[in-house]
């Protein structure tokens, strides 16, 4: 499958705003963001313009989009469910993304960054109601239970783990930590979502 393999710092550059890509970092003083301001590229002072209303729009399709690590064509088909489902159609997008199983290994702290988690997800450390399951975009329900195969447990990462995450729990997540046990107690809502995008402009966008 297609990835994109350049710069995760430029990204975060590109869309002016923390897209916390790279774990540890994205937290400290050598973040990108705040040593690097200005857009990536030679000129990019000269970029620091008025945008369009089309480019307010596509910069936060691109920000949602790099955020949680998917690219366009499946970036579309979220969309498309979520027109499908009832209710709003740009809460039902960031929820699906939510949803999606690598975003909730990152939510429960077990990788430092979302590509890490999706990592995991790949290498088949984690099992959702006791069964392997290595699709990083697998969409969880309520009442699912998360846990990490058992060879896997006894790795120092997750041994480290046990001792609680220092990651701030979404409401819509609770984890034993001592057993490596999660469960989607609700399905998330868009308040539970820090990330700060304006899925209004994506709904715009995909509706020109
Ligand atoms: Fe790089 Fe992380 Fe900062 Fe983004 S948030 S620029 S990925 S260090």
């Amino acid at each position: 499958m297609a990835r994109y393999t350049g710069s995760v710092c430029r990204q975060c550059r590109r869309e002016g705003c923390k897209l916390f890509l790279k774990g540890d970092r994205c937290y400290g003083p050598k973040c990108a963001v705040g040593l690097r301001p200005t857009q990536p590229g030679e000129h990019g002072h000269a970029r620091q313009r008025k945008q369009s209303e089309y480019g307010m729009q596509l910069r936060e399709k691109q920000k949602a989009k790099r955020a949680y690590g998917v690219l366009e064509t499946q970036f579309h088909r979220y969309f498309e469910k979520a027109e499908r489902t009832r209710g709003i159609t740009g809460e039902n997008l960031l929820v699906l993304l939510e949803r999606r199983l690598d975003n909730v290994v990152y939510r429960l702290g077990y990788g430092v960054s979302r590509p890490q988690s999706r990592q995991m997800v790949r290498h088949g450390h984690i099992l959702v109601n006791g069964k392997k399951v290595n699709i990083p975009s697998y969409l969880v329900d309520a009442g699912d239970v998360i846990t990490v195969r058992a060879k896997s447990a006894e790795s120092e990462h997750f041994k480290a783990l046990r001792e609680g995450s220092t990651r701030t729990m979404p409401k819509w997540l609770t984890l034993d930590a001592a057993e490596l046990k999660a469960t989607v107690s609700a399905m998330p809502q868009r308040e539970d979502i820090d990330l700060t995008i304006q899925e209004h402009l994506i709904v715009e966008l995909y509706s020109r």
